[in-house]
């Protein structure tokens, strides 16, 4: 190499061996696909629809395309618009530009949250720019705004419907399993990482009822794709109007925080519940903004971004508050206290969601 060119190189900031290792690459091999190919996993692709079958708007700026895989899929109900009978696909279209409306006009964002939008009829549409592409290339994956904190690392779904309590239509499910399938097939994510929002943050969201199918949806992705399903554990969600064992606890480690006001009988009343909010807001958790939580009133729930923050490293009957928490669990477990050795965030995590 002439050592004009090197010295050039080096003041650009890429070592000599870098150099190496682009030069040897093919040009246009990396990231130069000009068609994206249907699956570069074997598993065929859903029919999913576009932006431009339902007259998506232009972003109002840049969507960001990482040169990454996300390493997770998370599912969210849109809470509103509600559980219709509606189940054509103009009524999957319709509900793709109301989310796009509120999250641009509304959130002020750049275009809607999630890249995906699965409609109470079975239908799969793209919604974030580019997130049809990206997901068909296997290697790349666009930043949305739908769980805060993992943007980054996390593909959305938005499935129509509130399901607090109502049940999922059978053709909304069985997309979403093929939806995730593929998804999980073309990334390489495994069952474990297919999480509901609230995973991640204090959130109602993706509500009980589907929150609650998450197991079997991991099960029959599992299956689909051949892979081992793991189960591992998740921080619980606390709500007010919650009673039990549980919230003691919580009451228990938010005194250990110095929220004095903070009672010890075990109901999310809303003492708690402002402590709780108290406690987050000082400690700098993130507001979660997908379709369902910008809707909702969710403050003071007590969920998987504001555990962490709350148990401390602790030993078992030490006489704090929290190692009252932890004898609090450990006895509504059937543990003995005494095995438990000092609780790291892991330890708790796993104590609170026997
Ligand atoms: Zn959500």
């Amino acid at each position: 190499m002439p050592s004009v060119d090197r010295r050039t190189l080096i003041k650009g900031g890429l070592t000599v061996t870098a150099v190496g290792a682009l030069g040897a690459l093919p040009v246009g091999s990396a990231f130069a696909e000009s068609a994206p190919v249907e699956s570069v996993s074997g598993k065929a692709a859903p029919t999913m629809y576009s932006r431009s079958d339902w007259n998506a708007r232009k972003p109002s700026s840049t969507v960001t395309v990482l040169d990454r895989k996300p390493t997770y899929i998370v599912v969210h109900h849109t809470a509103s618009p509600g559980n219709t009978d509606d189940f054509s696909k103009a009524r999957a279209f319709e509900v793709s530009r109301i989310i796009q409306n509120a999250h641009m006009d509304g959130n002020g964002w750049s275009d809607s949250g999630q890249q995906f939008t699965n409609s109470r009829g079975g239908f799969i549409v793209e919604g974030r720019q580019h997130s049809l592409d990206a997901l068909k290339s296997g290697n790349k994956h666009v930043e949305g705004a739908h769980v805060s904190g993992k943007n980054t690392e996390a593909i959305g779904i938005e499935n129509e419907g509130n399901y607090v309590t109502a049940s999922v239509p059978a053709k909304l499910w069985s997309s979403l399993v093929e939806l995730v399938s593929y998804m999980a097939s073309q990334y390489g994510v495994t069952p474990a990482n297919i999480k509901g929002h609230r995973d991640f943050n204090s959130t109602e969201c993706p509500g009980g009822v589907l929150y609650g199918r998450l197991p079997e949806l991991r099960k029959a992705v599992g299956k689909a794709l051949n892979s081992e399903v793991l189960t591992v554990a998740e921080w619980p969600l606390l709500k007010p109007g919650d009673t039990g064992q549980k919230v003691l606890a919580a009451q228990h480690l938010l005194r250990g925080q110095g929220l004095r006001g903070v009672p010890t009988d075990g109901v999310f009343g809303p003492a708690t519940a402002d402590a709780v909010a108290a406690f987050a807001d000082a400690r700098g958790v993130e507001r979660h903004t997908c379709m369902a939580s910008m809707l909702a009133d969710e403050r003071g729930f007590l969920g998987a971004d504001v555990w962490p923050l709350l148990t401390p490293s602790v030993a078992p009957g030490t006489g704090s508050d929290a190692a009252r928490a932890a004898g609090v669990l450990a006895d509504s477990t059937g543990t003995r206290s005494a095995s438990l050795g000092t609780l790291n965030t892991q330890a708790w995590k796993e104590l609170l969601s026997a």
